[in-house]
C-alpha cells in the first residue's frame, strides 16, 4: 500500500452572515439556543506535489442577485495564499449549492470531482420543487453541465480515493449527492464535512440543518464524519464562524482571512 501524503489543510473565508435565528440553522430547536450566523469558506489542500480546491464558493453578481454579501471572491482569497485558480487542475466540489460551485468558469484547467448522484439530482426529477431548487443556480448548474461536455468532470460514486491520503465519502443528507473529504495531516485524518454539517452543534448535538434532502441520511452523516476523523476535534464544520476562531491563521496579514487546520484547534 502506498503511504498517505501528509497534507496542509487551510479554511479560507470569503463571506459572512449575520446571526440567525435558531430556528433556522436547527431543526428542534431548544428555547435556550442562541443565534448564530454562518461563515462561508472555500478549502485548500497541498499535499504529495499536488493542490486541491474543496468547493468554490459565490461571486459578487450572485451575492447582490440573493441579496447576500460578500468579503472577496473566494478566487482572490486563494491568490492571498499563492494559489492561481486558472492553474488549479483539481476542485471537489462537496456539493452543488449556490454557494459551493459558483466559479467554476474561473477554474478553466481544473478537473471538477462531483458525486453521481449531485449531477442527478441537479438536473432530475426533484429540481421541480422549489424548495428544492431554490438553493441551486441555474447558471452555476448549467457550468457543471459545460464542463461535463469538455470532459473535465470526475464522478465518484459512493467512497473513492483521489491520491494516498486524500479522498471523497458520500454522505448524501443535505442533498442527494452531498460528499465530504477526509486528508492525512500531521495530526491525523481530518475531515472537511462542508455541509453535512453547518456548525459544530449540528452534529455535535444531532441537530438536523433545516434545509434537507433526506434527515435519516443526514443525521447518519454526523456518525460518518467522526467513524472517519481522527477524532470530533478533526471534523471541520461547512459554516461555523467557530473555525475562525480556533484554528490559528495562517499569518499575521491572513488573521481573519484564513486558518491552519492541519494543526490543533486552540480551543
Ligand atoms: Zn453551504
Amino acid at each position: 500500500m502506498t503511504e498517505p501524503h501528509v497534507h496542509e489543510v487551510f479554511a479560507i473565508k470569503y463571506a459572512a452572515m449575520p446571526d440567525r435565528a435558531p430556528w433556522m440553522n436547527f431543526i428542534g430547536i431548544d428555547p435556550h439556543e442562541g443565534p448564530s450566523g454562518l461563515d462561508f469558506y472555500v478549502w485548500l489542500i497541498r499535499g504529495g506535489g499536488r493542490t486541491w480546491v474543496v468547493d468554490i464558493g459565490y461571486d459578487r453578481p450572485v451575492a447582490e442577485r440573493r441579496g447576500r454579501s460578500i468579503i472577496r471572491n473566494p478566487v482572490e482569497g486563494l491568490q492571498l495564499m499563492g494559489v492561481d485558480a486558472a492553474a488549479v487542475e483539481d476542485v471537489v466540489i462537496t456539493h452543488m449549492h449556490w454557494d459551493h460551485v459558483g466559479n467554476v468558469g474561473l477554474f478553466p484547467k481544473a478537473r471538477i470531482h462531483v458525486q453521481d448522484k449531485e449531477m442527478q439530482y441537479t438536473t432530475g426529477r426533484y429540481m421541480q420543487h422549489a424548495a428544492f431548487r431554490a438553493a441551486y443556480d441555474l447558471d452555476h448548474v448549467l457550468s457543471m453541465v459545460t464542463a461535463l461536455y469538455g470532459n473535465r468532470l470526475v464522478f465518484h460514486d459512493g467512497d473513492d480515493e483521489l491520491a494516498p491520503g486524500l479522498s471523497v465519502h458520500f454522505i448524501g443528507g443535505h442533498t442527494m449527492g452531498l460528499q465530504v473529504v477526509r486528508v492525512w495531516t500531521r495530526r491525523g485524518w481530518v475531515v472537511l464535512a462542508s455541509d453535512a454539517s453547518h456548525l459544530y452543534p449540528n452534529m455535535e448535538l444531532g441537530r438536523p440543518f433545516p434545509i434537507v434532502f433526506n434527515v435519516g441520511e443526514m443525521l447518519e452523516g454526523h456518525k460518518k464524519l467522526q467513524r472517519l476523523a481522527s477524532s470530533g476535534r478533526h471534523v471541520i464544520p461547512g459554516h461555523d464562524p467557530d473555525v475562525m476562531r480556533r484554528y490559528p491563521a495562517v499569518s499575521k496579514e491572513l488573521e481573519g482571512i484564513a486558518v491552519r487546520l492541519d494543526v490543533e484547534p486552540t480551543a
